[in-house]
């Protein structure tokens, strides 16, 4: 009898701990798919955004808002330069001119991009293993060619172009395992890869090798180690900003501290949409939302760091991924400083370290508090800051036109055709720095594309079935 009362208990409890789980997942998810708001206008300092190189382009604003334009951009970030940079340049090689408007919440570059950690790593391993069980070992090979390609394209943009205060290098980088589980799902990862990639250089290391190597302790079972990049995002994109402002001055405009309230079909002939802003409202032919917010998010926090007397010196070439059970800890180093000095540590990550295993961070898009208080003079921690990290529930992000039935708005009256067409993915394109030449098609994965029925599946519901 005992033994069958302390049974029913057991029972109880796993039945209580498995409803409350449920209970806290249901509630994560409606909290991450509700609609994010307006991004705070007073989050935590990055230290990327200290110094600006461009101080006059942090809080630019026109005396007045432009009433019209071709396209409006939403979002200062790295996706917003991109397309408008990728847009002036077409422009420019066909001849024609369009008046772009970009309006941005706050201050210029202040998103994820001027709050992430400055690596540009692909963790080509786990991207081609994600890929290949959803859409097999070829389309998951071309997505992972297209992760990678992304340093040299970024490091030849650099360079053609003279940004020298992007402080972009070449880096190694290793992830580091602390349990034999997770070293051995990966060497299969990396195995696998290699079949069907094999052009990436990887190298596989065993304990004693990665100590030796890469001057980590005891913990470590074993490493990969591969080549990235890393760089200080904020002077990329600030730098490209300030070259589309020089170059096409009368054809850009950069509106901050400006966010958007809403977006309706125009009634205004001529026009397809109405950008309501909260300095008034634009008419335009398109609006491209570059603004991280599609998907849901969640919170990552970093903290830039003053190295220890013992911390290995690599001069910023290093850069390091703390591999643990479910999760990972990341480190890049900034060189060495002009003194002689090793650089800062930029270290990010902990997610699962969080309240309720981490799930306390998703869902949250309030980058105002740091929830480290201030810290004291001459201690190690430089800066904690935290940032939205976008994410959509197949893990890949949402590239292309969306389809009204998404956003729930037809374009208004039609618009004299001032507008821009898409592009035609089959033209064969010339070289320019920041992108790949040929056709669209030829490179571009197709997976990206946020179709209906891909956004439909890429619910964040999903992500619990596509989690590793
Ligand atoms: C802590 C952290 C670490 C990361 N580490 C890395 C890394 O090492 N490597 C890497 O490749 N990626 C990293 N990421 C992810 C990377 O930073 C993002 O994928 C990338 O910066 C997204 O760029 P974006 O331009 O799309 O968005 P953002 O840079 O977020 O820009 C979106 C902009 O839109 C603006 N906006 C939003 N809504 C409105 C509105 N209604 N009106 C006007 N403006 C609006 C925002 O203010 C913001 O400035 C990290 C992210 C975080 C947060």
């Amino acid at each position: 009898m005992g033994n069958l009362l302390s049974r029913l208990k057991t029972l109880y409890f796993g039945l209580e701990y498995l409803l409350d789980l449920n209970k806290t997942l249901n509630h994560v998810l409606t909290r991450a798919s509700a609609p994010p708001g307006l991004p705070v206008p007073n989050p935590t300092p990055s230290y990327w955004l200290e110094d600006p190189p461009f101080p006059d382009l942090v809080h630019l604003q026109s005396p007045t808002l432009p009433s019209r334009a071709d396209i409006v951009i939403i979002g200062s970030g790295i996706t917003g330069a991109a397309v408008a940079r990728s847009i002036l340049q077409e422009c420019l090689r066909k001849g024609q001119t369009r008046q772009i408007v970009v309006l941005e919440a706050r201050t210029l570059c202040s998103g994820a991009t001027g709050r992430n950690r400055g690596h540009m790593k692909a963790s080509p391993q786990e991207l081609f293993a994600d890929m290949r069980g959803r859409h097999g070992e070829e389309r998951a090979a071309a997505t992972t060619r297209f992760q990678l390609v992304h340093v040299g394209v970024l490091t030849r943009l650099c360079r053609q172009e003279g940004w020298e205060a992007v402080e972009r290098r070449e880096v190694t980088t290793a992830d580091l395992f602390l349990d034999d589980e997770g070293r051995e799902k990966r060497m299969e990862e990396v195995e696998e890869l290699r079949r069907w990639v094999p052009e990436l250089r990887m190298d596989v290391l065993g304990a004693e090798e990665a100590r030796e190597k890469f001057g980590v302790n005891d913990y470590v079972q074993g490493a990969i180690s591969y080549p990235t990049g890393a760089l200080w995002p904020y002077r990329l994109v600030s730098s490209a900003w300030n070259d589309l402002l020089t170059k096409f001055l009368k054809s850009i405009s950069l509106e901050m501290v400006t966010p958007v309230l809403s977006i309706y079909p125009s009634s205004t002939e001529g026009y397809a949409y109405e950008v309501v802003t909260t300095r008034g409202t634009i008419h335009c032919d398109h609006v491209v939302h570059a603004t991280n917010a599609f998907a849901s998010h969640v919170l990552g926090h970093m903290t830039a760091q003053h190295p220890g007397t013992r911390f290995p010196n690599f001069d910023g070439r290093l850069s390091w991924s703390v591999i643990y059970e479910k999760a990972y800890d990341y480190v890049t180093q900034r060189p060495m400083t002009t003194y002689g000095m090793p650089g800062d540590i930029m270290l990010g990550g902990g997610f699962n370290r969080g309240r309720d295993q981490g799930l306390d961070h998703i869902g949250r898009w309030d980058d105002s508090q740091p929830r480290w208080g201030d810290d004291r003079e001459g201690w190690r921690v430089k800066k904690a800051w935290v940032g939205c990290i976008a994410f959509t529930g197949d893990g890949m992000p949402f590239v292309g036109r969306l389809d009204p039935e998404l956003t729930g708005w037809r374009p208004g009256r039609k618009s004299t055709g001032n507008g821009v067409e898409p592009g035609d993915e089959r033209e064969d394109l010339p070289d320019a720095p920041g992108r790949l030449p040929g056709k669209v098609v030829d490179w571009f994965p197709a997976e990206l594309k946020p179709s209906l029925e891909r956004v439909k599946r890429a619910d964040l519901s999903n992500l619990v079935k596509y989690a590793p």
